[in-house]
């Protein structure tokens, strides 16, 4: 346990100060009276019991923010208004942001350090980015055929759902309900039933900030009950959803079957990393280093494959297994430590397996493989060598801090390998020459390419997956239009010819 202070009035490990539903601007416990237990993965002991909501809660929900967008202010106010009470937010969370960066590191396991200078500085980037864009938000004047003109409106799309995932609950949560914010729309948070937390806390500051009640709704519980209940809703206008592929196709399913509403998702990835014989070999090791032990590998963009030319290959796997075992695991509250514990159990076991199918498909371990210590969910960095193409470590996604290296010849062959899975999320390029960046650049079918870095995020950069990685765009402008639909007014030029 530890207790030092921080700015004179939080300590560590953080006080739980919300953990019942926010529904129409008030706390409330669950319709059933449930509750869910959040686990600290450092220990595997419960931390917070926290409401359960679902079908009853979502639909409670979902009620509030169809009130506030029928008849409610946000929809109404200006785009510069509503900017400007989502500047306030992001103030507010700005204030708060040890303690909110905290709140991830316990039921998360995720590094404080990286919380507080990353994560959280982030998140109000991209709630700044969009309180500036909402008074941007212009359609266009059209000159048709015949005696008529038009415009288009660019309106919200009503209420919107966000279903997230547990690996960077406050990234998430922003990276969702800004854009959707700016537009004008009102929304359902569903956060991961083992990270509920924080967006308990941002829907308190969201309130404070003075966003309407039933603006931000946030309803925890489980993707089977609540996130079933949210994508099937009649009432529901859209669902923006991050997670699984496997998943994806659920929501999607209820989605068609329920009332046709709008669906966005942003699904999983197994990206590769293809290193040169030019690239600056230190350099490159510690690319990889990061792009696949990074977040403990609980990154959808994590760069799990890599591919090194055959010119640097060998050097290459000598440097990559020392920097792995020089790569620090422990407590995410430690600013000395580089990894902390996967999520849960569930992961913590999932991880494990892939490592043993990897040993029986015939790959070598060149380092790691095991649990770290007794106590909790920490996995040594893990790389596999001779790994094959059709191998399931090469082609399903691990989701955790294990990497697969491989070895290739030529520009085309490094290629066809990327291109070689379902998934098209990202992918990074190591070369100091700019033929070979722009080439594979071009060919590679991922939604972000990184040349000579690895997860440069901004928001302004838009983020999103090609392939079985999903479809819609979060981040950028493009993310706004998720959440508006254009509608078209005509009127004769002259005086009406009806
Ligand atoms: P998951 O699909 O299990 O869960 C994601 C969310 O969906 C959770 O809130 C969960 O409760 C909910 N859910 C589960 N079943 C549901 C159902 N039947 N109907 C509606 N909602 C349901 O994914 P996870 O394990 O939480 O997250 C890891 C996955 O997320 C990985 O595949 C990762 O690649 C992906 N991910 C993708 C991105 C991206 O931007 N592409 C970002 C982060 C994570």
């Amino acid at each position: 346990m530890m207790d030092h202070n921080h700015n004179g009035d939080f300590k560590l490990p953080p006080e739980i100060k919300f953990t019942k539903l926010f529904i129409n601007g008030q706390f409330v416990d669950s319709v059933s009276g449930k509750r869910m237990e959040s686990v600290d993965p450092r220990s595997g002991q419960v931390i917070a019991e926290v409401a359960e909501g679902d079908e009853a809660d979502i639909d409670l929900a979902v009620k509030a923010a169809r009130e506030a967008f029928d008849h409610g202010k946000w929809p109404r106010m200006s785009g510069f208004e509503r900017g400007r009470v989502m500047m306030k937010f992001a103030d507010l969370v700005e204030e708060n942001i040890e303690e909110l960066a905290a709140l991830d590191s316990l039921d998360g396991g995720k590094l404080l350090s990286s919380g507080k200078i990353v994560d959280l500085p982030h998140c109000i980037h991209i709630l700044r980015y969009y309180a500036g864009a909402a008074d941007k938000i212009h359609g266009e004047t059209l000159k048709l055929a015949g005696e008529y003109q038009g415009y288009t409106l660019q309106e919200p799309i009503g209420v919107v759902g966000h279903i997230i995932p547990w690996n960077y609950p406050s990234t998430m949560f922003f990276l969702k309900v800004s854009p959707a914010l700016a537009a004008g729309c009102t929304m359902v948070v569903k956060p991961a039933e083992q990270t509920p937390l924080s967006a308990l806390f941002y829907a308190h500051l969201a309130n404070k900030a003075g966003i309407p009640d039933g603006v931000i709704n946030v309803v925890n519980g489980f993707g089977h009950t609540a996130g079933a209940a949210l994508s099937s809703h009649m009432d529901v206008d859209k669902i923006s959803f991050t997670g699984s592929t496997e998943t994806g196709r659920r929501v999607m399913e209820a989605a068609a079957k329920s009332n046709l509403k709008s669906v966005s998702l942003e699904l999983g990835g197994k990206s590769p990393l293809i290193i040169f014989d030019d690239a600056d070999l230190d350099m490159a090791v510690a690319l990889a280093r990061v792009a696949i032990f990074y977040n403990k590998g609980e990154i959808c963009v994590a760069g799990s494959r890599v591919y090194v030319q055959e010119g640097i290959y060998d050097e290459f796997v000598k440097k990559a297994a020392e920097s792995a075992q020089t790569w620090k695991v422990g407590d995410p509250f430690d600013p000395t430590v580089q990894q902390g514990p996967q999520v849960d159990k569930a992961q913590f076991d999932k991880v494990l397996s892939y490592i043993e199918l990897g040993k029986k498909e015939g790959a070598t371990l060149l380092t790691g493989g095991k649990p770290c210590g007794d106590t909790g969910y920490y996995i040594q960095p893990t790389i596999f060598t001779d790994v094959k193409e059709d191998m399931k470590i090469a082609q399903d996604e691990i989701f955790g801090p294990v990497m697969s290296l491989m070895k290739f010849k030529t520009i085309e062959e490094a290629i066809d390998k990327a291109n070689g899975t379902r998934y098209g999320l990202a992918a990074g390029i190591v070369t100091k020459d700019l033929n070979i960046a722009n080439r594979v650049s071009r060919s590679v079918r991922a939604g972000t390419i990184w040349i000579n870095c690895y997860f440069a995020f901004d928001p302004g950069c838009p983020f999103g997956g090609f392939k079985m990685s999903g479809f819609g765009r979060d981040l950028g402008m493009h993310a706004i239009n998720k959440y508006m639909q254009v509608k078209s007014v005509v009127t004769p030029l002259h005086s009406s010819p009806w």
